[in-house]
């Protein structure tokens, strides 16, 4: 099957203005996901990771940049083109009980956007309540919780809400924020393969963030590295294990626990000072914690070059600073 590119992003700014100057959160941020693809997002926190999420649905409005979602620069759309586009592109967040509101049930938190999209009018309580029924067992929620409130269920059914509340609409792309890393780790595995399942099934597209590199490495079918608003590294994930060539993905991998008391670790401890992402000067946001910066670092930005096909470092040593993470 050929592939089609669904969303693109070019060039993405969001800059916050503060008492102490400009925080750049996504600073020329330049993408595309294919449809039915997964692309992975991963860095610290702080990065921009999540701001970049609400960005692409403008849940914040982006400062510059276009956001093209199949076809459409969505950052053009007034607001009722941008309603009906919201049912398309969707968000399942970080923290199911944050996101959930405490006072409804699980049947009144999937119909919320169903009903405030125009799908149903509230008196429509039998299509309601089938479709209710519906999404409850597309993400494998008992029926019998329909009435339950979300401090009854534990971190896994809650998220299962989220993730149904999200496919109620029929989207194409989801925006997932670190959807496992407030749950358990026996949890985690069950909602990332239902989330895997779902995609089948439904021909779903997913920007997936985190900062968990093996989730990553398991789900994505590209994965972009972020630094302090930036890309830093695009890359397969094999690519991206075989050959990480920033030397923060290089830190970043080499953190990965491995499960063998056997084999020693390897790990590059990043020191130095944070550069700050307010007023950010010229050279390279990573000079400060990079051991291998030299003085041009501090005076330009380095450009993203490509490294092998599909493979792209932002680094003025790109390709000469090696190692494999497999
Ligand atoms: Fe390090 Fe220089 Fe590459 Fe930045 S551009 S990551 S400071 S080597």
């Amino acid at each position: 099957m050929e592939t089609k590119e669904l969303l693109r992003v070019n060039h993405l700014k969001k800059y916050f203005q503060t008492p102490h100057g400009t925080l750049s959160a996504v600073d020329d941020v330049t993408f595309g996901i294919n449809e039915r693809e997964t692309l992975g997002v991963v860095g610290e926190s702080g990065c921009g990771k999540s701001t970049l999420g609400r960005c692409i649905l403008r849940l914040h409005e982006p400062t510059d940049g276009e956001v093209i979602f199949d076809g459409q620069n969505i950052l053009k759309c007034d607001k009722k083109e941008m309603k009906r586009l919201r049912s398309k592109m969707q968000i399942i967040f970080q923290d199911p009980y944050a996101s959930l509101n405490p006072r409804m049930t699980v049947s009144q938190a999937i119909a919320a956007p169903l009903i405030i999209q125009g799908v149903y009018s509230p008196k429509e309580k039998d299509k309601i309540a089938r479709k209710v029924t519906e999404m409850m067992d597309v993400v494998g929620l008992a029926s019998r919780l329909v009435n339950s409130y979300p401090h009854e269920l534990d971190g896994g059914r809650r998220q299962r809400i989220g993730i149904a509340r999200a496919l109620s609409l029929d989207p194409q792309f989801i925006v997932c924020d670190e959807p496992v890393s407030a749950l358990d780790v026996s949890i985690q595995a069950q909602v990332l393969n239902l989330m895997q399942d779902l995609q089948q099934q439904m021909g779903l597209t997913y920007l997936f963030i985190t900062h968990n590199l093996s989730v990553v490495k398991h789900l994505s079918n590209q994965i972009v590295v972020m630094y302090l608003g930036q890309l830093v590294e695009k890359a397969s994930p094999d690519q991206l294990f075989r050959n990480p060539s920033h030397p923060y993905t290089q830190a970043l991998l080499s953190a990965i626990p491995i499960p063998d008391p056997d084999v020693k670790m390897q790990r590059t401890v990043l020191q130095g000072e944070l550069t700050s992402p307010i007023n950010v000067g010229p050279g390279c946001r990573f000079a400060k914690r990079c051991i291998y910066a030299k003085p041009e670092c501090r005076e330009m930005n380095p450009e993203m070059t490509e490294i092998e096909p599909g493979h792209i470092v932002a680094c003025h040593l790109a390709g000469t600073v090696n190692k494999t993470y497999e």
